[in-house]
């Protein structure tokens, strides 16, 4: 591939959105010219990417790794489901770490541009853009923008935050998944609980409903939980805040092919994304070394079928959400539902689970399929 003199400055590569996926793809390239886009600096974005994983070592993100937990839970009223897995662990990596991680390892050819990007046009395989100042034209161009959820579209929103804690975390080897033990009446609500260490803890109120709240009315969940734990807060350390879109994200043929959350990389149901993006970029890598630049789709028709369908019976019966989601748990022993939540679950782990799912309102929703 070769670059040439012109007003534009001509690029082989261009990754608009320098975050999960367009850094993650971005450290790989070498031997061409390349440039990623991105407003932010990696600081701005110091929260935690959790998820299932089987060997941390080989990875990339192994030295931005804060947590591991081979148990996890997951809590309603009435029952504490506990799951210990010897092949998975839950995994949080900070992803401010890994983020400066990345740009650190960018190969010489790659260049950062620390804004923006505006006027952004497919051109062919390609795209045209402005940014910093300056005019590129890309041969071939990907796109991790993401648009912002529909109203009316389920999402997962969320604040958390990280604390110093005045007294030791009873289970600090335990990941709280979701405690449903908090105020459902405004969507399915739970608080997500990760101990970094025996004074070190994550608190989120998070929901899954169509309308986000005031943050008040999170922070108010959070203070409750930890009172309702005998946590008291030695000290604030930070906040973090999310919202996940549940639906898929809009396509355009005026707009580069996309990646990470925008290009498809993500779980509808669950909001879990970083397994899937690093996939996404590692197939789309090992494509573009062979000489082929189509963004691979990590999230087979049937996953994202079934995802669709629980999401459309979650938004038409709210009530029923937290016996979805603890009845899942049940259904399954740890191994199993790390395999269901990286979608890599077997015939007889999805009917474990659709066996536990209620059954009239599944039927309703795929009648009027
Ligand atoms: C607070 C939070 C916590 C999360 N926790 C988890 C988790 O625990 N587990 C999990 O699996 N997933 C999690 N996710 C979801 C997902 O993993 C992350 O959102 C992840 O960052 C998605 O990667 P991405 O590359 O698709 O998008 P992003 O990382 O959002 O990258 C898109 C980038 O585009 C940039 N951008 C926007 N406009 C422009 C522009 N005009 N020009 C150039 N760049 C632009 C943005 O600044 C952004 O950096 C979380 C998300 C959030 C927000």
């Amino acid at each position: 591939m070769n670059s040439h003199n012109s007003p534009e400055l001509q690029v082989d590569i261009a990754i608009i959105g320098g975050g999960n996926a367009g850094l993650s793809l971005a450290r790989k390239l070498e031997g061409c010219r390349a440039v990623v886009v991105e407003p932010q600096t990696p600081a701005a974005r110091n929260y935690s990417w959790s998820f299932w994983h089987n060997h941390q070592h080989q990875e990339p993100f192994a030295a931005a790794v804060r947590g591991c937990w081979h148990q996890w839970k997951i809590v309603d009223q009435h029952s504490e489901v506990v799951h210990n897995s010897d092949h998975y662990a839950y995994l949080s990596v900070n992803a401010c770490d890994y983020l400066t991680q990345c740009e650190s390892e960018l190969a010489s050819t790659v260049e950062l541009v620390r804004a923006a990007a505006s006027d952004v046009q497919a051109a062919g395989r390609g795209a045209t853009f402005t940014a910093g100042g300056r005019s590129y034209r890309a041969q071939y161009a990907y796109d991790s923008r993401q648009s912002t959820p529909a109203e009316g579209a389920l999402k997962q929103h969320f604040i958390g935050w990280e604390i110093k804690t005045k007294t030791a975390v009873k289970e600090p080897h335990i990941a709280t998944l979701m405690d449903f033990r908090v105020d459902q009446s405004r969507g399915l609500h739970f608080i997500y609980a990760l101990p970094f260490s025996s004074h070190r803890l994550l608190v989120e109120s998070t929901m899954i409903s169509t309308t986000l709240e005031e943050s008040a009315w999170y922070t108010a969940a959070i203070e409750r939980w930890l009172a309702l734990q005998g946590i008291e807060v030695d000290e604030l350390i930070r906040v973090e805040r999310g919202v996940i879109a549940m639906s898929e994200q809009p396509t355009s043929a005026h707009l580069p092919a996309k990646i990470g959350i925008a290009g498809g990389a993500v779980r509808l149901s669950s909001g879990y994304a970083f397994t899937l993006i690093q996939q996404q970029v590692n197939q789309l890598y090992a494509g573009i070394s062979r000489g082929d630049y189509t963004v691979p789709t990590v999230v087979t028709a049937k996953l994202a079928w079934m995802d669709a369908l629980f999401n459309r019976v979650l938004l038409a019966n709210p009530p029923l959400g937290v016996a979805m989601m603890v009845n899942t748990a049940k259904a399954l022993d740890g191994n199993s539902f790390a395999r269901f939540m990286l979608g890599k679950a077997s015939l007889w782990e999805w009917c474990r689970v659709i066996l536990a799912m209620p059954k009239r309102a599944f039927l309703r929703e795929l009648v009027r399929c």
